[in-house]
C-alpha cells in the first residue's frame, strides 16, 4: 500500500479513482490473514466489508458520501454491533449476540465507515496486557514474544500491524494510552462524557471511556469528532458541543503552556523512557514553548484509589451475568443458587473473579466506610490536583507507561505488578479528564515509547493541537 500520511489522502486516491474502496478492503483482509498468528481478532466480517466497499465506492463516484467515507475501522469486543457477537472475551458471553449498535457503532455507520470486525481484548477490559482473555493472547507486532499491552491489546495490535486504518477500544484506566504506547500509535481517551457509551458493555461506568487508535493525529481527530455528542440513550453523556477538531489543528499565535509532575517520572520509570521524554521536553522548549514544573500530590494514591473504585462499580455491573438472562448457563448443580455459582464460577476468568471479590469486598457493610468512601474521597483530591494544574497549564506532559512492552508471563504471577503499568493512565480516569499517547521514540530493542498529554475536561481541542504539533514539528 502506498505510505498515506493519513486516511484523508488515501481518500483522494479514493475520489479520484486510483484506487477503489474494494481494493483498500481486500488489502486489510489479506493482511489480516497474513497476521493470523498476531490473534488480533476475534471475529472478522469479510462478506460485510466488501458489501460496504461496494456501496461506498458507488456513493464516492456520485459524490454524496460521510464524513469517513471508506474508513476502514476495527472495534473492540465490548462494543455492541447488532446482530454481531459481543463477546467481551468471555466465556460467559461465547454465544451472546448484540441486539442493537452501540451510539458509537451507529455514528460510524452513518459517516460510511466501513467495520471490519471486532478486537481481542482483555475479559471485560480487565487487564493490562491482553493475556486475560478468553480468546488467548495477542501479540505485539513489533516483537511477538512481547505483550501488545491492555486492555484494547487487539485494537492497538490491528492500528500497528496496519490491518485496519482506525480501531476503537475503552479506556477505564488507560486501556487504550497503554496498549498504543506499547504498540506504537495514537491512542486517545476523551473526557468521561464526550462519547455515549451507551452499548458499550460496562466495567466501571464512572470510569469507562471509548476512544480511537490511529496512525496519526488526523485520524485520530476525525474519529473522535465523528462519535463525540450528546445521546440521549446515555444521561452522563455531555451537552457540551463538539468542536470542528480536525479544521484546527493548527496552531493560530499563541502557544500553549506545559507543564510536566515530577510525580511521574519517579521509581519503576525505565531510564530510556526516562530520557526520551525529557528530550522531547528540551525540544519544546528551544521552539519556544513555556514549560514548567507542576504537583500533583495526590499521585502515590491513583493506583489504590482506582483499584477500589473500579473493583467496587465492576462487582455491581458484573452481577447481571448469573447465567439466567443472557450468556452460559452451566450444567452443573441442581438448586437456582448452584447454576447461579457454577454459571459464574465456569464463565470468567480469574481475573475477572478476582475482582468481583475484591469489589464486594470493598462495598460490604463494615468494610464501605473503609474503603469504598475514602477512595471516593481521595477521588475528589485527585481530581482537585488537576483542577489547580490547569489553572497554571493547558497540557501535563508525561511517559504513557513506565516501561515499553514486557514479554509474556513476566507480570501474570504478581496482581500487584501488573496493575503498576497503570500508574500513569488511571489519574485521567480518576478526574474525568482527556489523554493521548503518542509514539515518540524507540528503545534499544526496537519497542515503542509513548509521550501522553493530558489536558483539562472537554479541552481536546488543545489536546489534539499539541499533539499535531508534536507529530509535525518535533518528531
Ligand atoms: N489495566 C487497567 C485495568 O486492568 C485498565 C483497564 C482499562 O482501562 N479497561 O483495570
Amino acid at each position: 500500500m502506498l505510505p498515506y500520511k493519513n486516511y484523508f489522502q488515501k481518500l483522494d486516491q479514493l475520489k479520484s479513482g486510483k484506487l477503489s474502496l474494494v481494493e483498500n478492503v481486500n488489502y486489510f483482509l489479506n493482511r489480516i490473514h497474513q497476521n493470523n498468528h498476531l490473534n488480533a481478532f476475534n471475529f472478522v466480517f469479510e462478506d460485510d466489508a466488501i458489501k460496504q466497499a461496494e456501496e461506498i465506492d458507488a456513493k464516492i463516484i456520485r459524490g454524496k458520501y460521510g464524513k469517513l467515507a471508506g474508513m476502514v475501522i476495527a472495534i473492540k469486543d465490548v462494543l455492541s454491533i447488532k446482530d454481531k457477537p459481543n463477546t467481551c472475551s468471555s466465556k460467559i458471553l461465547k454465544d451472546f449476540t448484540a441486539l442493537y449498535n452501540a451510539t458509537v457503532i451507529q455514528k460510524l455507520i452513518d459517516e460510511d465507515a466501513i467495520i471490519i470486525g471486532k478486537t481481542n481484548c482483555d475479559e471485560f477490559a480487565m487487564g493490562s496486557s491482553n493475556e486475560n482473555s478468553a480468546f488467548g493472547n495477542v501479540l505485539n507486532p513489533i516483537d511477538n514474544e512481547r505483550v501488545p499491552g491492555g486492555s484494547s491489546g487487539g485494537s492497538a495490535a490491528a492500528v500497528a500491524a496496519e490491518l485496519c486504518d482506525t480501531a476503537l477500544g475503552t479506556d477505564t484506566g488507560g486501556s487504550i494510552r497503554q496498549p498504543a504506547s506499547f504498540c506504537g500509535v495514537y491512542g486517545l481517551k476523551p473526557t468521561y462524557g464526550r462519547v455515549s457509551r451507551f452499548g458499550l458493555t460496562a466495567f466501571a461506568s464512572s470510569f469507562d471511556s471509548i476512544g480511537p487508535f490511529a496512525n496519526n493525529t488526523e485520524d485520530t481527530t476525525a474519529v473522535l469528532e465523528v462519535i463525540s455528542g450528546w445521546d440521549e440513550h446515555d444521561s452522563t453523556s455531555s451537552k457540551n458541543i463538539v468542536p470542528d477538531f480536525s479544521n484546527n489543528l493548527s496552531f493560530n499565535g499563541k502557544k500553549l503552556r506545559l507543564g510536566f509532575a515530577k510525580e511521574y517520572f519517579g521509581d519503576g520509570i525505565s531510564t530510556e523512557v526516562k530520557s526520551e521524554i525529557e528530550k522531547i521536553i528540551e525540544k519544546l522548549s528551544k521552539q519556544g514553548f513555556e514549560i514548567e514544573e507542576i504537583h500533583l500530590p495526590h499521585s502515590e494514591y491513583t493506583i489504590a484509589t482506582y483499584y477500589i473504585l473500579t473493583t467496587a462499580e465492576a462487582s455491581s455491573n458484573l452481577a447481571r451475568y448469573d447465567g439466567a438472562r443472557y450468556g452460559f448457563r452451566s450444567n452443573e448443580g441442581s438448586s437456582l443458587i448452584d447454576m447461579y455459582k457454577n454459571s459464574r464460577s465456569e464463565g470468567f476468568g480469574s481475573e475477572v473473579k478476582r475482582r468481583i471479590m475484591l469489589g464486594t469486598y470493598v462495598l460490604s457493610a463494615g468494610y464501605y466506610d473503609a474503603y469504598y468512601r475514602k477512595a471516593q474521597k481521595v477521588r475528589r483530591l485527585i481530581k482537585q490536583d488537576f483542577d489547580e494544574t490547569f489553572k497554571k497549564v493547558d497540557i501535563i506532559l508525561t511517559p504513557t507507561s513506565p516501561t515499553t512492552a514486557f514479554k509474556f508471563g513476566e507480570k501474570t504471577t504478581d496482581p500487584l505488578e501488573m496493575y503498576l503499568s497503570d500508574i500513569y493512565t488511571t489519574s485521567a480516569n480518576l478526574a474525568g479528564i482527556p489523554g493521548i499517547n503518542i509514539p515518540i521514540a524507540k528503545d534499544s530493542n526496537g519497542l515503542p515509547i509513548g509521550l501522553q498529554l493530558m489536558a483539562n475536561q472537554f479541552d481536546e481541542m488543545n489536546l489534539l493541537k499539541m499533539s499535531y504539533y508534536i507529530q509535525e514539528n518535533v518528531l
